[in-house]
């Protein structure tokens, strides 16, 4: 096939143009995956549930030491009536019986400031783990922000540099006749592309031509198109 020496190095253009549009095309697709990203998003909810958990452990916590203090507070009460009453009897009957009552019921305020100590530390836990908590969700948030920008500017440039190859691209077949524009694009829909011969070595896939490929180049006409006997890309010299 006639092609002469501009169209050739056009033709090594438009394959190094086509190999950077695919390496591209395969960055973006990735970036589109951004397995970053989703690690993060997925960090994110794991970090929602905690925050959950511990907020409801709160709530629950807070209704327990609402009933610890009516009853603090209901003992509290009779504590002191009953000092009243102990103020006012003359009974010998009576007294012991307030005495041993009142015996009881500071036995049983105790028992319930022990009980309300109990459940402030376990408030005072909580609380320091849904700071933990918040703290990682913060964390967390700002990283994907910082991610989900990257994600976003990584593929706006990716996408114009696309946008630039593509026009050179279709500048590049223009300058080819129409049977040449087809030759190239069925060799590269196989990934065939095109190399220069650096002495007796195929740059587009690196072998040493053999002595028969060589001279099977030699014999071609410089304006006609030679192609590597190893992998099939036409060969510009
Ligand atoms: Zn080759």
């Amino acid at each position: 096939m006639k092609a002469n020496s501009q169209q050739q190095e056009t033709l090594l253009d438009l394959s190094r143009i086509d190999l950077q549009l695919r390496r591209n095309q395969k960055l973006i697709n990735e970036i589109n995956e951004a397995a970053a990203v989703q690690a993060a998003r997925q960090q994110l909810l794991v970090n929602s549930e905690s925050l959950l958990a511990v907020r409801n452990r709160l709530d629950e916590l807070s209704l327990e030491l609402g009933r610890a203090e009516v009853d603090l507070n209901l003992v509290e009460g009779r504590i002191e009536r009953d000092q009243a009453r102990l103020q006012q009897s003359s009974n010998q009957k009576d007294i012991q019986g307030i005495q041993s009552e009142l015996q009881s019921l500071q036995k049983r305020k105790g028992e319930l400031e022990e009980a309300e100590i109990v459940l402030l530390e376990r408030q005072d836990e909580l609380n320091r783990e849904l700071a933990a908590v918040q703290n990682e969700r913060d964390g967390l948030q700002k990283r994907l922000t910082v991610l989900e920008d990257e994600q976003t500017s990584g593929l706006a440039k990716l996408n114009s540099g696309q946008q630039l190859l593509r026009e050179d691209r279709a500048r590049g077949l223009g300058q080819l006749s129409a049977e040449l524009a087809e030759h190239y694009e069925k060799l590269f829909a196989k990934s065939i592309g095109v190399g220069r011969l650096d002495g007796l070595i195929c740059d587009a896939c690196g072998m040493t031509l053999s002595g028969d490929s060589i001279d099977a180049i030699k014999n071609t006409p410089v304006d006609e198109l030679a192609h590597c006997g190893e992998c099939g890309a036409i060969l510009v010299r």
